[in-house]
């Protein structure tokens, strides 16, 4: 029997439907503009964000780092909160690729406060950085796939407008906030002016992410992405499976939500941890005996589950469409047993 893993959403392999959708796809050179299937998936995406444009891209990375060089130029400075992807887990490219600075701020529950981001806008000045641009985050990975609420991100675009700041969006999974929250992407990508997400994650494709914006903003985005050699050729192979993704995979996002919800339930009785309630797929855990993060990770995966962890007292669990209910089920005795060496 294989492992029942939960490490995170990015390990869903493709449906049988986007192997077929691959196979039969329509492509051709899309340094040319002429891979109709990327086309399609650009267009589509735009549309289903209510944006003008879109960019096709290989990862979430390289979407958050090319909008961040369109957005800025060396030497300026970007608002962003203290444990958001684009300042923890992208290789430092911030300030490698755009020659950015990062002004940080400590959020609550992945929420910057809005204060917190006026204060940090710098004033004119010949010795200050320019502020040119803040990142929000949605859902928030490292606050365990937290929501922002649609009226704290209408707070924080109204903020930058009167400042003329953009807000790019990290919407790795804004599908599953759009799920959570019960309204469609676009009333989210409405307070931002760029927006990333991914198709790899629980949407199920094999890779990719996209890009939307205005269209001037992706116009200089697309030969951005060139500039970091994402330039693509016959893409509508792998474009194929996100028109997929974007018909058929987004509503099944609550089931994996549910599964997660009955993780919870679930070690929030085992004392030894202290779990925050998940609002989406990501559940965060807190160790309260001491024991290391990686000592429960090794039993855990002697016994068949992989899990990962946030920091060494916090572990992570992922739901996702290849994890099936049983599967929780037996993940929960797992996690039992794996607790019960410990107490
Ligand atoms: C996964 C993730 C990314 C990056 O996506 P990759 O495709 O793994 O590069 C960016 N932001 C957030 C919030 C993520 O969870």
């Amino acid at each position: 029997m294989g492992y029942i893993d939960l490490r995170s959403d990015t390990v869903t392999k493709p449906t049988e439907e986007m192997r077929k959708a691959m196979y039969r796809a329509e492509v051709g050179d899309d340094g040319y503009g002429e891979d109709p299937t990327v086309n399609l998936l650009e267009q589509k995406a735009a549309e289903l964000l209510d944006k003008e444009a879109g960019l096709f891209v290989v990862s979430g990375t390289m979407g958050n780092q090319v909008a961040v060089l369109t957005w800025t130029n060396p030497g300026e400075e970007i608002i962003l909160e203290a444990e958001s992807h684009i300042f923890y887990y992208e290789a430092g490219g911030l300030s490698a690729n755009a020659g950015v600075q990062a002004f940080l701020i400590y959020g609550e529950d992945g929420l910057m406060d809005v204060e917190d981001i006026k204060k940090a806008i710098r004033p004119k000045g010949r010795v200050f950085p320019k502020t040119s641009l803040i990142v929000l985050e949605n859902t928030h990975n490292r606050a365990g796939g937290k929501v922002l609420p649609i009226s704290y991100m209408r707070q924080v675009y109204e903020l930058s407008k009167d400042y003329n700041i953009p807000i790019h969006l990290d919407g790795a999974r804004i599908f599953n906030a759009s799920v959570y929250l019960k309204v469609p992407a676009k009333e989210i990508a409405k307070y931002a002016d760029s927006v990333m997400f991914c198709l790899s994650k629980g949407l199920g494709c094999p890779m990719g992410s996209l890009l939307v914006g205005s269209k001037e903003f992706i116009e200089e985005a697309r030969k951005n992405r060139q500039r970091l050699g994402g330039g693509l050729r016959q893409a509508g192979v792998i474009a194929s499976c996100g028109l997929v993704a974007l018909e058929k995979m987004i509503d099944r996002l609550e089931e994996d939500h549910e599964k997660a919800k009955r993780l919870y339930e679930f070690i929030k009785e085992i004392d030894i941890f202290d779990v925050k309630k998940p609002e989406t797929n990501i559940l965060k855990v807190k160790i309260k005996n001491g024991k290391e993060a990686k000592v429960f990770l090794e039993d855990f995966k002697r016994n068949g589950l992989l899990a990962t962890s946030f920091d060494e007292e916090t572990l992570r669990f992922v739901t996702h469409k290849d994890v099936s209910f049983d599967e929780i089920e037996r993940a929960k005795e797992i996690i039992y047993k794996v607790s019960k060496l410990y107490k």
